[in-house]
């Protein structure tokens, strides 16, 4: 089976529509989504529909739940605080249902799919290292556990030497971001398992930032929010 496991969307609409055609051309049999598909971009509703069609496990981010109650973004940056407030405004009951559904964790033989960590999920703490890395194998006893959050791609084994998969050993994968990738490379990134060939793949492909960035600009959203994009920062 090839899973197509998608992270941080933040309503770009425009990468989301670019990832999911690879996903289609790539025949992949089931979508997973690690949370954030709201926050930050100008087309909340549309990302959230998609995914609720497309994507059979989905677990909550820590956007979707300050755009279910904006108080909960009382730690963000500014532009980070004012797109959850306009997007709470704008997001359908349907919408907002959806997202109040979402769990913290789910499991799914051989993928933990989690957010930030698996170690206490709803603390939102960054796995940025692989120091924090290795702390998490200890959380997780399937043979990937699947995280986003930082908008960084990263594959570490428990070894914390191996790169190719080895059905032996246990994976922390950081999928990175379809809508915002902050790893200086402005493409939107995803990931895709193939568990028949237990191989992993960072897939990385343009898409049309300039529809995505003008969207963020004409909805009166912070201007550094479509200017990153860009810059994939
Ligand atoms: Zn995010």
């Amino acid at each position: 089976m090839k899973i197509g496991i998608v992270s941080d969307i933040h309503s770009n609409l425009q990468a989301l529509i670019r990832a999911l055609a690879i996903i289609d051309e790539e025949r992949i049999d089931e979508v997973y989504c690690l949370g954030d598909i709201v926050g930050y971009g100008a087309n909340p509703n549309e990302c959230v529909q998609l995914i609720r069609r497309r994507a059979k496990l989905c677990v909550l981010g820590n956007h979707d739940l300050a755009c279910i109650d904006p108080a909960q973004a009382y730690y963000f940056t500014k532009p980070g605080r004012v797109a959850a407030e306009w997007t709470h405004t704008i997001l359908s009951q349907e919408n907002l249902e959806y997202l109040r559904s979402l769990p913290y964790i789910v499991l799914n033989d051989p993928c933990t799919l989690v957010h930030a960590n698996p170690s206490l999920p709803e603390s939102w703490e960054y796995v940025s290292s692989l120091q924090e890395a290795q702390k998490q194998f200890g959380a997780f006893t399937t043979s990937f556990c699947f995280i986003g959050h930082t908008h960084v791609p990263a594959l570490v084994c428990e070894d914390l030497k191996t790169f190719t998969l080895k059905k032996e050993l246990r994976y922390l994968v950081n999928v990175g971001s379809v809508g915002q990738p902050r790893d200086g490379n402005p493409q939107l990134s995803f990931g895709i398992l193939d568990t028949d060939c237990w191989t992993y793949r960072n897939v990385r492909s343009d898409y049309d930032i300039r529809g995505a960035a003008e969207a963020i600009l004409s909805n009166g959203l912070p201007r550094i929010l479509a200017d990153r994009l860009f810059k994939g920062v």
